[in-house]
This record gives structure tokens, sequence and C-alpha cells, in this order.
């Protein structure tokens, strides 16, 4: 059976793919199952940099496959799109998001509703066997919170507010927030790019 592989290690991020890209006929792995675990410098300026350097990287290594491999984080808006491509390092690699999601409130202090403005980015590429390349970008739109609310998801989930939703990502269980997240809306759109 032909495979596309996930240029990651993250459970999570598996499970979503596997339930995105269900039906398209190829085996779905991570790097990992596939046996590959480069050491990856992600020194791009843009997600979708990232993003490419990281497909392009599993390419080299497995380069019968389809490869696929995502960038994602929080622009907020109010801080000239801080902490964006460094949303993972931002204030340190290993420092709790408890901490990072209040060191955001605090630097949002006096900061009104509707200036509060912040987007969830996904950029997703892909190489694929013939070395064509594809990349896709999508986003979601919310606000920035005044605490920490909800248990689900991760990192700055629980200060994300979305006003459609009329909570934020961090109070909604992971399949729901699949539906509506950067990540979902970029793998689907990916699965057309590669599959329709
Ligand atoms: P990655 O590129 O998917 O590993 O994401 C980089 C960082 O962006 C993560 O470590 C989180 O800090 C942040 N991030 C990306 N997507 C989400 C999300 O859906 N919820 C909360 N934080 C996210």
């Amino acid at each position: 059976m032909k495979r596309l592989i996930f240029a990651t290690g993250n459970m999570g991020k598996m499970r979503e793919i596997r339930e995105i890209m269900d039906g398209s006929g190829y085996e779905i792995m991570s790097m990992k199952e596939a046996g590959v675990d480069p050491d990856i410098v992600e020194d791009g300026r843009t997600f979708e940099e990232n993003a490419m350097i990281k497909a392009r990287a599993v390419h080299a290594l497995l380069p019968e496959a389809i490869v696929l491999a995502d960038d994602s984080g929080l622009e907020v808006d109010a801080l000239g799109g801080e902490p964006g491509i460094y949303s993972a390092r931002y204030l340190g690699e290993d420092t709790p998001y408890s901490v990072k999601n209040n060191n955001i409130i605090e630097r949002l202090e006096g900061v009104p509703d509707e200036k509060r403005t912040a987007r969830f980015v996904c950029a997703i590429a892909a190489v694929l066997p013939d070395g064509t390349e594809k990349c896709v970008r999508e986003t979601v739109e919310g606000r920035i919170g005044y605490e920490e609310k909800g248990e689900h998801g991760f990192g700055y989930d629980p200060i994300f507010y979305v006003p459609e939703l009329g909570c934020t990502t961090a109070e909604i269980p992971e399949l729901e927030k699949n539906k509506i997240s950067h990540r979902g809306k970029a793998l689907r759109k990916m699965r057309s790019e590669l599959f329709d």
C-alpha cells in the first residue's frame, strides 16, 4: 500500500490526520512509525517555510511516500503578531503554558475587546514522490481572553476565545475543535489538493 507520512511525533496530530485522511487509500503513518526521526532545524521565517523544511527533510529519507508536515502557532495582533512562529519557544520551550498564557494576558492589560484579536495559523506542506511541492495555510480567528478557561486542548487554547463558539477552544472536546480548527481546515484543504 502507498504510504502517506506525517512529519510529527505528536499522537494528537496523528489522530486528527487519520480521521481526516481516512479513505484516501494510503497507509497513514507518523515519521517515527516509518522509522525515521531526523534532527530538523526549523529556521524558516514563516509557517510555510518551516512546514516545508520539515516535509523536505523527511522526503529526503522516504522519497517513495507522500510526506506532509505542519507548522502552526498563535498570532496576537496587539503584540505585533507574537508569538507567531515562535509559539512553542515563547518564554522557553519547557515553560508551562499556564505561565505563557498568563504572560500574554498581562501584556494585553488595558487592551479593549475589539483590539484583542488573534488567530491560530496552520501551514501544511507536502512533498510528493515525484518531488512536487504543495503548501496550504488556514486560520481560525478569535480573541485573547482575560483568564484561562477550559480543560481540553493544549497550549494557548485556554486563552483563545472564539466569538462564534461563545467559549475558548479549551472548552470544547477535541472532535468539535477539529471541525473548526486551523489544523483541521488546513488538513481538509490539503486532502482535496492531493486527492480530489
Ligand atoms: P506546532 O507547530 O503544531 O508544533 O505548534 C507550535 C505551537 O503553536 C504549539 O506548541 C502551541 O504553542 C501553539 N499551537 C498550535 N496549534 C495550537 C492549538 O490548536 N491550540 C493551542 N496552541 C496551539
